[in-house]
């Protein structure tokens, strides 16, 4: 396994030195969902003028789109991969833009992944200010016009893309998939979120086992497939430690596995 994709030791002592953090993208810790591209229709108010898009990218910065069915032949003729794209699991927390409230996520979705933690779409070059598969960019950033959002609601949530849509029969990895996605499913976060405290140390303990073995579990298909960080957020979506992140807890790696606490 290259030494950027480890997260847990596989042998106890092993990696006692090495920060949970230190390489590769999981030493980021991912804020809260924005579900699609959308920028709120309420902090649009002000921009009754606008009639086109101004290319200020703020849509593109506050995250990449979920894909649609209309999507799929981005993947078939491969204008986009795997490892571009970020499994939201059914139940991760997000921020639903037409409820405008924090929500887990009624079904899987897959995101065009951020840069570093961020939301902010892989694609959007900063410096030219523009999208970098403009030809080929998905459904949702065509219809979405941040100056009347009419189009993008009526999308938000509709015909979405899940891993079943994308891994075909004859990939290995889709049995792994499924049976993780058995064994370690989201729990339900929004209870957690409302109930948990420093003191709840039963619950505690249990979402930290679950983390390890979840992350033994990812470990191994890493191993096994050799998947980079980016396939492997695809196939499993995010460790279930950086679920619990932005809720409260911190995370800190030791020689048997990883920690949880509550602040
Ligand atoms: S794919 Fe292109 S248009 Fe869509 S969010 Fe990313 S940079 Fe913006």
């Amino acid at each position: 396994m290259p030494e950027n994709r480890t997260l847990v030791n596989d042998r106890p002592g092993e990696n006692r030195d090495k920060n949970l953090y230190r390489n590769g993208e999981y030493r980021y810790s991912w804020p809260i969902l924005i579900i699609g591209n959308l920028i709120l229709h309420r902090d649009m108010e002000h921009m009754t003028d606008q009639k086109e898009c101004k290319r200020c990218g703020t849509c593109c910065e506050n995250g990449g789109p979920a894909l649609h069915t209309q999507d799929l032949p981005l993947i078939e003729n491969r204008s986009l991969s795997f490892d571009d794209l970020i499994t939201i699991r059914k139940g991760e927390l997000a921020h639903d833009p037409v409820t405008n409230a924090i929500e887990p996520v009624k079904t899987e979705l897959l995101k065009i992944r951020g840069k570093k933690g961020s939301w902010a779409c892989i694609f959007y070059d900063k410096n030219g200010k523009g999208c970098s598969i403009y030809g080929h960019r998905p459904l949702a950033c065509g219809v979405l016009k941040c100056w009347d959002t009419d189009e993008i609601l009526a999308l938000a949530g509709k015909d979405l893309l899940s891993r079943l849509d994308l891994v075909k029969e004859d990939n290995p990895l889709k049995k792994r998939m499924i049976e993780h996605e058995q064994l370690f499913a989201v729990p339900d976060m929004k209870t957690i979120s409302r109930t948990v405290s420093r003191s709840s140390k039963k619950t505690i303990k249990k979402l930290e086992r679950i983390s390890n073995k979840d992350l033994t579990y990812r470990s191994r298909a890493v191993h096994d497939f050799h998947l980079s960080v980016a396939e492997e957020l695809f196939y499993f979506g995010r460790p279930l430690y950086q679920l619990l992140t932005p809720l409260g807890f911190t995370v800190r790696e030791t020689a048997t596995g990883i920690k949880l606490q509550f602040k």
